[in-house]
């Protein structure tokens, strides 16, 4: 995108049923991509911190859908009929780790230098690599690879997709695990290899931005987080 609008927005909420990292990536023409991505991070937010405590993963997902009610309301108003947003979130509750998604937002997990990818994208070329009918290293390249089969706030009766993760200590000598939380605007520029290696070698907060720059480096003309 061209224009000086920032549309993804994220957060960290702690909450009743755990603590939650949020990143969404809005949509929608004018002003309504930044007014989505926002509605979206105050919606869950509220819903979170409001609510008595409940499973972190069945928390996520009502705080989504809670989001995507609201959302589809506003999209009433004509300014701001195309907007939506998408969203990867990760929960965090005892040993449970939640991880939910709509759009094309994305969670890695990075295992010992090797990175797996945890959310399958809701896109049209995602569909087309289902079929066969392309190969996964065309999809980012494809001139669709960026319309979405799933977004928060296109229709009233969301979808959301849920995994959960059992979280054990790392073993003395063992490396952590990662968990990458990103935008279409990080790894449309930055490998998951890459990806893989920055987390590996850097501390959280040096990778972060590591591959900010890395990804601004390569011309990135949408926003990155
Ligand atoms: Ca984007």
């Amino acid at each position: 995108r061209s224009s000086d609008l920032n549309e993804d927005r994220y957060a960290v909420v702690e909450s009743p049923s755990g603590l939650a990292w949020i990143v969404c990536d809005g949509m929608g023409g004018a002003t309504g991509g930044e007014l989505a991505a926002q509605l979206a991070i105050d919606a869950i937010r509220r819903d979170l911190e409001n609510l008595p405590p409940r499973p972190g993963g069945e928390a996520l997902r009502d705080a989504i859908l809670e989001a995507n009610r609201i959302i589809v309301l506003r999209r009433q108003n004509q300014a701001f009929a195309q907007m939506g947003t998408t969203i990867v979130a990760a929960m965090f509750d005892g040993p449970e780790l939640s991880v939910a998604h709509v759009g094309d937002s994305r969670a890695y997990l990075v295992r010992e230098g090797a990175i797996q990818q945890l959310t399958t994208d809701h896109t049209f070329v995602q569909d087309l690599v289902e079929r066969g009918q392309i190969k996964i290293e065309e999809a980012l390249s494809h001139p669709q690879a960026h319309i979405l089969t799933r977004a928060i706030g296109s229709e009233p009766a969301l979808e959301v997709d849920l995994n959960r993760y059992w979280i054990w200590d790392a073993e003395p000598g063992e490396r952590p695990d990662v968990l990458v939380l990103c935008t279409d605007g990080l790894y449309s520029q930055v490998s998951e290899i890459e990806v893989a290696a920055l987390v590996s070698e850097e501390s959280p907060q040096s990778a972060c931005v590591r591959m900010v720059e890395l990804a601004k480096a390569r011309g990135g003309f949408d926003n990155i987080s």
